[in-house]
């Protein structure tokens, strides 16, 4: 564990380093970028080549389609490289929306993580001709789990049933970068978070990073196969880096106090598990006792008081017993039933 965090230490001071770096940098500006309005499933250009789309998303209003996950593309001179595959049908959208930007060949796409609204659209960009990128954990993951997960996803979605499970093409370990003199991209895995595997993007001339689901915007953010304390440091080590806007895995755009306020949730929700535990409480009576107005207020109190209670405490409450092995979330190859002394259950269509 130790190591790791020294390594951890390490590879976040080489980064900061890049960063500090690209500073001198001529596309720099003191202006910040302005936060855009969109509606669902909009097109912006939120800098100069970098466009962002919102894909739909209520947890609380069910006449909201839930269009998987954001996308932002970065169109370097000669290509473009975007960021997540999304669901199959949901990435021939996108695709079209692409082109509607650039006549340039998606030459990359980063799949943030293993989760099937990230990264089982891969087969529609491969035939685009573009190039899974991932981290190593999250390619070990869609290896190991993916072909069981996709299975039992596609029971629900008929464009799974009629696609197929792409595997990644470029795995890497902690930071794979793409520069040229239009764009500058570094892909960069903190560490475990919301998955083993997550990594996100971050475009220093713009300073602009897209989180994945490290980070999202009052949405929901699903815990199971999280390592929560690992979880606060990652978010903290992304606080260093010069940020403008957040484009986040799913919810609108931002600015980089999202950083906190999703760290927010995980300190807060460990600190009252915690204090449940030492008290002798039951999973239920801690569930029951959580007060978070301030969560309500920024994801709808629907989910407040369903989904983060059922999924989110339990995880918490399993990790801070002992009983989850974090290893077996994906550190290395893991079954499916990756909580060890409780009893696996189905994960969400997708997760
Ligand atoms: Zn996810």
């Amino acid at each position: 564990m130790l190591q790791r965090a020294a390594l951890l230490l390490a590879a976040g001071g080489a980064f900061a380093l890049a960063v500090l770096a690209s500073a001198d940098d001529p596309a720099d500006g003191p202006k910040q970028l302005p936060v855009p309005e969109m509606a669902f499933n909009e097109v912006k250009e939120i800098a100069p080549g970098v466009f962002f789309r919102l894909s739909s998303i209520s947890a609380t209003d069910p006449k909201v389609p839930f269009g998987g996950s954001n996308h932002t593309w970065i169109v370097f001179k000669d290509y473009v490289v975007v960021v997540d595959a999304n669901f199959p049908k949901e990435a021939a959208d996108v695709v079209a929306d692409i082109k509607k930007t650039t006549k340039k060949p998606i030459k990359y796409v980063l799949d943030t993580h293993h989760h099937g609204d990230h990264a089982y659209g891969n087969a529609v960009w491969a035939k685009e001709g573009a190039r899974i990128i991932a981290s190593k954990p999250t390619a070990r993951l869609l290896k190991a789990n993916g072909p069981k997960q996709w299975e039992d996803a596609a029971k629900d979605r008929d464009d799974l049933k009629k696609s197929e499970l792409k595997q990644v093409d470029v795995p890497f370990d902690d930071e794979y970068e793409l520069k040229d003199e239009a764009q500058h991209v570094v892909f960069r895995a903190f560490g475990h978070s919301h998955t083993a595997g997550d990594a996100v993007a971050y475009l220093p001339r713009h300073k602009i990073l897209c989180t994945g689901d490290a980070c999202v915007n009052g949405a929901f953010n699903y815990m199971g196969h999280s390592d929560s304390a690992s979880w606060v440091k990652c978010l903290e080590q992304m606080e260093k880096l010069e940020v403008d806007l957040i484009c986040p895995g799913h919810g609108k755009v931002t600015r980089k106090d999202l950083l906190a306020t999703q760290k927010r949730y995980f300190v807060e929700l460990r600190a009252a598990v915690k204090k449940g535990i030492d008290g002798g409480k039951t999973v239920e009576q801690i569930t029951a006792g959580l007060d978070f107005p301030w969560y309500k207020e920024w994801t709808g109190a629907g989910v407040a008081e369903t989904k983060m209670n059922k999924d989110n405490v339990g995880h918490v409450y399993s990790e801070l017993m002992g009983k989850v092995d974090h290893g077996r979330l994906g550190a290395r190859p893991a079954p499916l039933d990756w909580r060890a002394g409780v009893a696996p259950r189905r994960d969400p269509a997708g997760e």
